[in-house]
């Protein structure tokens, strides 16, 4: 087995590519560039090959050393053809293209594909917070809610890896109409813009709080962000929208818990940069809420590995897909 893979990340602003030493995790090199989305998915996965060849340069290691590569895709790429199905925030025509297919072409590598979140849960299991346990669940909470399951020392993928949307557990019935076409949805009510759009409702109804001083009243400037200040600075509006926000994500992780026994919950992404203000209602719900698992043996921790996970995660998937 090779030491060196290509984790590649798909995003909806940026491509980013790394060489990746899996036995340890280490990033050794890495570059981006923007996407540039509009211009079509021919010119992005032009683009892609370029940037994977410059970090090869870069690096200095020889293509002969490297096992694959990973790209880690916003949607459910086919696992077996290594197609992109579908990807619905990316502009573009990006159904049925075959990406694995033109990268092997250019690249003379074996090249896998993965949803991108799960590429972040399987590199927090092998490297960052979840090392070491057999069940693991992972929340990534940003612009949505992204997941990821680990069952029995195993990445969770499920039918056609559609297992882990996390952020698509219904947490209120008849709840909001969710992009997913449900409705309910956690991602509805606890990720960025759930967040932010609750300040801003606040700030419209003519509430006295930090959130609208904090943006010199220009309500479209809240975002999350803006949330998280203020409920630092103790403002009491903003603790109320954490308050709520984490008892909605503290349902979702309670019927994890109680559907997977997990040794560790994981929380990545922008939001969760809130800290104990997002995590001390979680707590107190699932408290409330699960009595069938000994919840002194389920840690709730903070991911690790912070914006390197996707590239890390992508590039230790050829190593999984080579171990089967
Ligand atoms: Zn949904």
């Amino acid at each position: 087995m090779n030491d060196y893979h290509i984790g590649v990340d798909l995003g909806g602003t940026h491509l980013r590519a790394a060489l990746v030493d899996t036995r340890d995790g280490q990033v050794v090199t890495s570059l981006k560039e923007p996407t540039f989305a509009y211009e079509g998915h021919q010119a992005v996965m032009e683009r892609m090959v370029s940037l994977i060849r410059s970090v090869l340069e870069v690096s200095g290691i020889p293509i002969d050393r490297i096992g694959g590569i990973g790209v880690g895709v916003p949607g459910t790429p086919d696992l077996k053809t290594g197609d992109v199905k579908f990807l619905p925030n990316l502009p573009g025509n990006w159904r049925d293209v075959p990406l694995a297919r033109f990268l092997n072409q250019k690249l003379a590598l074996p090249v896998f594909l993965l949803n991108d979140v799960r590429c972040v849960a399987l590199a927090e299991w092998r490297f960052g917070a979840g090392r070491g346990v057999q069940n693991m669940a992972c929340y990534a909470i940003g612009t949505g809610i992204g997941g990821g399951l680990v069952l029995n020392g195993k990445l969770h993928l499920g039918i056609d890896g559609t297992a882990g949307e996390l952020g698509h557990q219904v947490v209120e019935l008849n709840g909001l109409p969710c992009g997913c076409g449900g409705r309910g949805c956690l991602e509805m009510y606890a990720s960025g813009p759930a967040i932010a759009a609750m300040g801003i409702k606040f700030v419209l109804q003519g509430h006295t709080t930090r959130i609208g001083e904090l943006v010199d009243f220009k309500i479209e400037k809240i975002t999350a962000a803006t949330i998280t200040a203020a409920a630092r600075e103790g403002d009491p509006i903003a603790l109320t929208i954490f308050q709520q926000a984490g008892s909605y994500l503290g349902i979702a992780v309670s019927s994890v818990i109680v559907a997977i026994s997990p040794q560790k919950v994981v929380f990545g992404g922008g939001v969760a940069e809130a800290g104990e203000i997002l995590l001390a209602p979680v707590r107190k719900t699932i408290q409330e809420r699960v009595h069938m698992v000994p919840l002194d043996k389920v840690q709730l921790v903070w991911a690790e590995l912070g914006n390197n996970a996707g590239l890390v995660g992508a590039a230790y998937w050829p190593v999984v897909c080579s171990q089967v």
